[in-house]
């Protein structure tokens, strides 16, 4: 049986590329994007009463990494990249019908907008379907994952003095916590896993509309060198 689906929305993003995108919503609070809605959902009446809910849940079209060919297995970075496993015991991009889900903070309801929080989605992503989070139903007390059983252990982030004043410029700016997303994202650690890259090596990525550069002068310390326009 095949089922056509059709987006109700759109995400703007704080996130402009893949990489540095936490692996799972709620790392980074200070990750923030609006929801855009697409007609006709874009009218009052489709978000009513949403004002209630602190959280949705959000499933979503994983847009850039659609593949033809169904994987079985997948390599997740979070076991080091080096290990298979049945890709319906991971959260991997590429899965079956490239669905994603995601709860995150609802920040505001608007009609044809909803401003979200600790998100983990790229811009552009097309969402699917939004839903209340419900307390009593989707958290369970006890409930167990012995690959996943806690959140990735946060790297320390440092600033170079003139990058520490130049991501504040650009957060007054955007009016956005520009600050605390560069260190949320980078404590966690987005180098490819077991990379040791050499000091002098150079990371970069784009959130918002500023390009970020980094490197590691210890191999779990990032230090950040700056903050300008992309
Ligand atoms: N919370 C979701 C889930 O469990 O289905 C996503 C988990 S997935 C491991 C998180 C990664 O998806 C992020 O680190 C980011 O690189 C990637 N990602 C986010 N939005 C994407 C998109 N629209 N297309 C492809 N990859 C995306």
């Amino acid at each position: 049986m095949q089922h056509t689906v059709t987006p109700v929305g759109i995400i703007r993003s704080c996130f402009k590329e893949k990489f540095a995108i936490p692996r799972q919503p709620q790392l980074a609070p200070a990750a923030r994007g609006v929801l855009e809605l697409l007609p006709p959902f874009d009218q009052g009446d489709a978000v009513e009463g949403l004002e209630q809910v602190s959280h949705v849940w959000l499933l979503f079209l994983f847009h850039q990494a659609l593949e033809d060919k169904p994987r079985l297995k997948v390599r997740p970075p979070r076991l080091g990249g080096n290990r298979s496993m049945g890709v319906f015991a991971t959260r991997a991009t590429h899965r079956p019908n490239g669905i994603g889900q995601s709860v995150v903070r609802l920040e505001g309801v608007e009609p044809g907008r909803l401003l979200l929080s600790g998100i983990d989605l790229l811009d552009g992503t097309p969402v699917l379907d939004i839903k209340p989070y419900v307390p009593y139903a989707d958290s369970i007390a006890g409930a167990s994952n012995q690959m996943a059983s806690q959140a990735p252990a946060a790297i320390a982030v440092q600033w170079c003095d003139n990058a520490l004043l130049q991501a504040r410029e650009h957060a007054l700016r955007l009016g956005e916590p520009l600050v605390e997303l560069i260190e949320q994202c980078l404590a966690q650690d987005p180098r490819p896993a077991y990379q040791v890259p050499p000091a002098e090596r150079v990371y970069g990525v784009k959130f918002w509309d500023v390009q970020v550069r980094w490197h590691y002068p210890q191999p779990d310390v990032i230090r950040v060198l700056e903050v300008v326009l992309a």
